[in-house]
């Protein structure tokens, strides 16, 4: 009676992996042999709601461009880089920020490693991929497109899990900054205040209000009262 059970149970369980399986569509694609940012850049073009990214690294410019496409066609799009990227020169959130792009840095003591888009709420990009020349042309890496709201209602749970959890720093443009802080003392100041021009460049990080440097760990300067 209990071995029955359990061999009911087991079709059961075997017919509705099977059945999920068969009603996702799935494209895989290699970069020994496809042109990934390609085929990331025609996903990015369908968008018509939201993009929500969660990237390692992220350096290509066509990508980029892509993203500053899609914000001009009103979709919204939300950037998560690992801090790393932050001081990396050849990063591109520099571009996304100036075209109204939100970024947001992980801070927090590992890696955000993730490599992955949901489009839509309905189409995921996941894999190896980071979107850089060097995964695109040098590197073996591996995409996957799967057309599933199940496979990206999932993904989009951890996006905004992410999004909104501790360690997370949002950037804003140097040139639409009111506020500037550093990284070292959690302070921040106005933008004309004497120890602005003093902080290294790479401790920088730019607010656009109080409010958002208040909510990144940051304390008022009692010099220049921010
Ligand atoms: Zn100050």
């Amino acid at each position: 009676m209990r071995k029955s059970l359990i061999f009911t149970l087991l079709g059961i369980i075997l017919i509705s992996a099977s059945t999920w399986g068969s009603e996702i569509e799935k494209k895989v694609y290699f970069s020994s042999k496809d042109n990934l940012s390609k085929i990331v850049l025609s996903e990015l073009a369908k968008a018509e709601k939201s993009i929500h990214i969660a990237m390692y690294c992220f350096t290509l410019k066509p990508l980029a461009k892509g993203l500053a496409e899609a914000k001009r066609r009103n979709v919204e799009i939300k950037v998560l880089l690992d801090e790393g990227q932050k001081y990396s020169k050849s990063s591109r959130w520099d571009l996304l920020v100036e075209e109204g792009v939100k970024v947001k840095f992980y801070e927090s003591p590992g890696l955000m490693h993730n490599k992955f888009c949901v489009i839509d709420e309905k189409v995921t990009l996941a894999g190896s991929y980071n979107w850089t020349g060097h995964a695109n042309k040098i590197n073996e890496e591996n995409l996957i497109v799967i057309d599933s709201e199940e496979v990206a209602k999932q993904y989009e749970k951890e996006f905004q899990n992410l999004w909104t959890g501790p360690g997370i720093i949002e950037i804003t443009s140097p040139k639409n900054a009111k506020y500037v802080g550093n990284r070292n003392s959690r302070i921040f100041h106005r933008k004309d205040c004497h120890y602005v021009k003093r902080m290294k460049e790479t401790n920088k990080v730019y607010f656009a209000d109080r409010e958002e440097a208040i909510k990144a760990g940051f304390r008022p300067c009692k010099i220049c009262k921010p």
